[in-house]
């Protein structure tokens, strides 16, 4: 469909003002005559991108400044004309807001035919894609939303591009797009990521998780919805009457796929590839669910968690488990309110969701912001190719790790990769408590300083404020790139700290 009825729709249906309408309708017009006469790769007009990009954050309900902005996102690059004659253009005709925004998500596009005169080949062109992206992000968390939802709508398109570019694009949304979607809570984008990009950067092993899930679901036929009906009925029996929706479904794909590589593809070994989730209007009911849950079948030791009581660092909350259900199958049960719902969903883009009663907006959770900001620092931080590149490297395996969370004394949640430890844990409470780290109490307890941490442990730093500095025998073991720099940047100058303390602002070499 060649023209934005659907997106007006939405803006009905939900009461925007007549001249969001306008706007988003200009938007399309601009981009229709920049875009004309180019085409998409599969050979469909141009614009027909933008349009779907732009649909899906207004199906997300997202701000009419953004759903422009998306519309007019590869106005710059994607087109006969001179960059610089639509960059003018642009300016005279939206808000220096949309106008930013655009170049925003251009500065994310990993191609750039004009911008980049010097082309770059292999790993340094990756890198160079990559610290741009890290800088675009940081100014404006919104124009990583909008390139989600562009490499959502590339990644269904994959099929026409060459294997080579293919290969790269799918691996470059696992390694880069997908954790940090992940990071940032928006598991509406996170699951659709991995699961079009997994298909194409490893076919076979798509392929096998397939026939193993598929092999589960033919024995197993129609097992979900019986167990969803059976929990329905027990929940109206015991008068829980705010259940607003019940969602049985199997785990996606991709994350089946990264536990099965953890337990040499062992599927009975996988706790919650039937899962089934119960959405309530409000927490006491989330509660009440959970007993009865509990009082139909027995829960599995160590598998209940309640991150509704305490949620997990990126603010995701909902009370978890895993039962020994009918016929000796695991099924896993979410319970949550609609809110938390809605956030889970959305994470951070949940705070921009238009809504004509909301008046003023949500905050972002701060947390997040400090990741953002981590993520920025991190870009600055690196001198040439190879350290960033070394980074990266961590910061995937930051990603790509399982997490734990564990405790301060105060009961403050600290999210770390798997096989953290105590020094890990200090560097990301404080850069002065890791410096002066001397010892550690985990659960109480006197520990090394290498010993792994596990979710849920409550750590408590010793420091000695008269200790020079961190170890590089600590370099051996902690798993954290924040810890890492830490204890290099002291390592490479015993005065950093010192310069810290008497120049905060200061960036260190
Ligand atoms: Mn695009």
């Amino acid at each position: 469909m060649v023209d934005i009825s659907r997106i007006l729709e939405i803006f009905r249906e939900e009461g925007r003002p007549e001249a969001d309408s306008m706007l988003v309708d200009r938007a399309f017009v601009f981009a229709a005559i920049v875009h004309e006469g180019y085409k998409r790769i599969s050979g469909a007009p141009y614009i027909v991108h933008p349009i779907d990009v732009a649909t899906r954050l207004a199906e997300m309900h997202m701000p009419t400044n953004m759903i422009a902005a998306a519309l007019l996102h590869d106005t710059i690059e994607d087109s006969i004309r001179d960059p610089e004659e639509t960059r003018k253009e642009l300016r005279k005709e939206f808000s220096p807001d949309i106008v930013e925004l655009v170049e925003n998500v251009t500065k994310l596009d990993f191609k750039n035919p004009h911008a980049d005169k010097t082309r770059l080949f292999g790993i340094d062109r990756y890198v160079e894609n990559l610290r741009k992206m890290f800088v675009a992000f940081a100014k404006d968390v919104r124009a990583i939303i909008i390139k989600f939802a562009d490499r959502i709508e590339n990644l269904r398109d994959l099929e026409v591009l060459p294997p080579g570019k293919r290969l790269r694009i799918a691996l470059e949304t696992l390694e880069v797009y997908a954790p940090i979607a992940k990071r940032l809570g928006i598991a509406h984008f996170n699951v659709e990521l991995e699961d079009l990009a997994f298909k194409h950067a490893f076919p076979e092993e798509y392929e096998r998780v397939a026939g193993l899930i598929v092999g589960k679901h033919d024995t197993r036929g129609g097992y979900l919805d019986q167990v969803a009906k059976k929990i329905k009925d027990r929940l109206d029996a015991a008068g829980i009457k705010s259940v607003v929706s019940l969602q049985a479904r199997t785990k996606h794909f991709f994350s089946i796929y990264r536990k099965l590589v953890k337990y040499d593809w062992d599927i009975n070994r996988i706790w919650d590839i039937f899962a089934v989730r119960i959405i309530a209007e409000n927490v006491p009911d989330c509660y009440a669910a959970l007993g009865v849950i509990h009082s139909l079948w027995k829960p599995v030791k160590g598998r209940i968690k309640d991150y509704i009581a305490q949620p997990k660092p990126n603010g995701y909350r909902s009370i978890h488990t895993t039962v020994f259900c009918d016929d000796g199958e695991f099924v896993e049960f979410q319970i949550r309110t609609t809110e938390m719902h809605e956030e889970a969903q959305y994470g951070v883009a949940a705070h921009w969701r238009y809504d004509e009663n909301k008046g003023k907006k949500q905050k972002i959770p701060q947390k997040q912001v400090n990741w953002v900001q981590e993520l920025a620092s991190v870009q600055k931080e690196m001198e040439n190719n190879k350290e960033f590149l070394e980074t990266l490297e961590r910061l995937k395996i930051d990603a790509f790790n399982d997490r734990i969370f564990v405790y301060t004394p105060k009961g403050d949640v600290i999210d770390l990769p798997e096989e953290a430890t105590p020094v890990d844990f200090a560097y990301a409470i404080h850069t002065e408590i890791g410096n002066k780290t001397t010892g550690a109490l985990v659960n109480s307890k006197n520990v090394a300083l290498n010993t792994p941490l596990k979710s849920g442990d409550v750590v408590n730093i010793i420091t000695d404020k008269n200790r020079k500095g961190p170890s590089t025998d600590w370099l051996k073991f902690v798993k954290t790139n924040m810890a890492r720099d830490r204890i290099k940047s002291c390592a490479r100058s015993p005065l950093s700290n010192f310069i810290d303390l008497i120049k905060p602002g200061k960036k260190r070499k």
